[in-house]
């Protein structure tokens, strides 16, 4: 991304800030990778403390019916609940792993959180580009910022291993996972091609 890129609110001054907190998005989404659920995790962030965490759960192996509302960001917008500090949508950011699909962006839009933050593109299933000034004023009017790829080898490194591992029926065979494959080849073919000392 953009180095240049400065988020000059919510104590957001620089890459490395959006960088440690992706990380602990990064953590969740391991522990659902550990759990052999597909590996995608997320936090909400307000005034710097994080208030919400959630992990993928529902497409474990053992499963005889997928989940597609168990996600991550669903699951931190859930954890909100638990959050008894009052919270205020306008000074938090959301991190996920990998691009909200359409239904988490909904979501988030609907709890008003403005700043959404992700690693790892989903090139099959992300909503984040959907076109907002065709809808409802609920959805046109929030002004929402997206800011994407912080951390994405870590999150791309992720799913290659989720989309490499025995056993696994999630998405198998899938365009998302022929993309991440393919996603990983060029990463290592661009490792392969720097000149020493800029990787
Ligand atoms: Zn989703």
């Amino acid at each position: 991304m953009d180095e240049s890129v400065i988020l000059n609110h919510m104590g957001i001054k620089e890459i490395r800030d959006l960088e440690k907190y992706m990380e602990m998005a990064l953590e969740q989404a391991r522990q659902a990778f550990d759990r052999e659920e597909f590996p995608v995790g997320c936090v909400i962030v307000q005034s710097g403390h994080v208030i919400a965490s959630g992990s993928r759960a529902g497409t474990g192996p053992g499963q005889t019916f997928f989940s597609e509302v168990d996600h991550a960001e669903v699951r931190a917008l859930k954890n909100l609940e638990k959050f008894k500090g009052g919270f205020d949508p306008e000074e938090s950011i959301l991190f996920s792993t990998m691009e909200p699909c359409l239904m988490c962006y909904g979501a988030i839009l609907l709890s008003g959180i403005k700043t959404i933050v992700y690693a790892y593109e989903d090139a099959m299933g992300g909503g984040t580009g959907c076109d907002l000034n065709s809808l409802t004023p609920l959805y046109r009017d929030r002004g929402v910022e997206v800011i994407k790829g912080v951390c994405r080898e870590k999150s791309l490194d992720l799913f290659y291993q989720f989309f490499n591992k025995e056993g696994n029926q999630y998405w198998k065979g899938s365009f998302l996972e022929s993309y991440t494959l393919e996603q990983k080849q060029n990463q290592e073919s661009k490792k392969a091609l720097a000149p020493p000392g800029l990787n």
